[in-house]
């Protein structure tokens, strides 16, 4: 691949952007928006050219900052978490949190270009909150929105509770 070229500063790294790798708003490289092993080759691209040793991609150990893909678990395992616990027949102000918070989440989502995407789903598609049924199935059908953009398996929502609150059925 090619490579992208930003601004140049004398305190900061060079900025020979690896083509692929997703900037942050503060124009570095975002660990949580790309994977692992993209970040990894820019920062050993970057450190090797400021005659420092780099560290290889498998030296990624499981207590470093995630990276997008283990963001994006750890978020749909929460966010699953909570549709398998939220009520069967919510009150309103259960209605108006979860909504809320759907919002305040795609807003506050530490990978800028996976939160732009999300609001604009909650924008096209409300959240839909009338029960716990009817949540688990938005959420689902959320998650399936992100997994075709990835080129993924989409998940079959009819069995979003299974996989999420009472386990598999034998
Ligand atoms: P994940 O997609 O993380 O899923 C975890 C588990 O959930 C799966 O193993 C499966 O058992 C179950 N599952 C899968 N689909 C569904 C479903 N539809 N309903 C219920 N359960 C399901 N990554 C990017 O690279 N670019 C993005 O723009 C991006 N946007 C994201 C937006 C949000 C809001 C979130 C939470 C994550 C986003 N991610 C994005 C991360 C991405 O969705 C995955 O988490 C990541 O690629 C790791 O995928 P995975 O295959 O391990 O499984």
């Amino acid at each position: 691949g090619g490579a992208a070229v930003g601004s140049s500063s004398s305190s900061e790294p060079p900025k020979v952007i690896p083509k692929g790798v997703v900037l942050g708003k503060d124009g570095k490289p975002c660990r949580t928006c790309n994977s692992g092993a993209d970040f990894a080759a820019w920062t050993s691209q970057a450190k090797s050219s400021l005659k420092a040793p780099a560290r290889k991609a498998s030296s990624i150990s499981k207590d470093c900052p995630p990276d997008v893909a283990a963001l994006g678990q750890s978020s749909w395992t929460l966010l699953h978490s909570i549709a398998a616990t939220y009520p069967t027949t919510p009150t309103t102000t259960e209605q108006s949190d979860i909504k809320s918070f759907m919002k305040l989440f795609s807003k506050l989502y530490p990978c800028w270009v996976c939160a732009e995407d999300f609001q604009h789903y909650i924008q096209k598609k409300e959240v839909r909150a009338g029960s716990r049924d009817e949540f688990g199935n938005w959420l689902c059908e959320a998650h399936n929105e992100v997994n075709k953009k990835l080129g993924k398996a989409t998940f079959d929502c009819s069995k979003w509770e299974e996989r999420w609150r009472t386990g598999w059925k034998d």
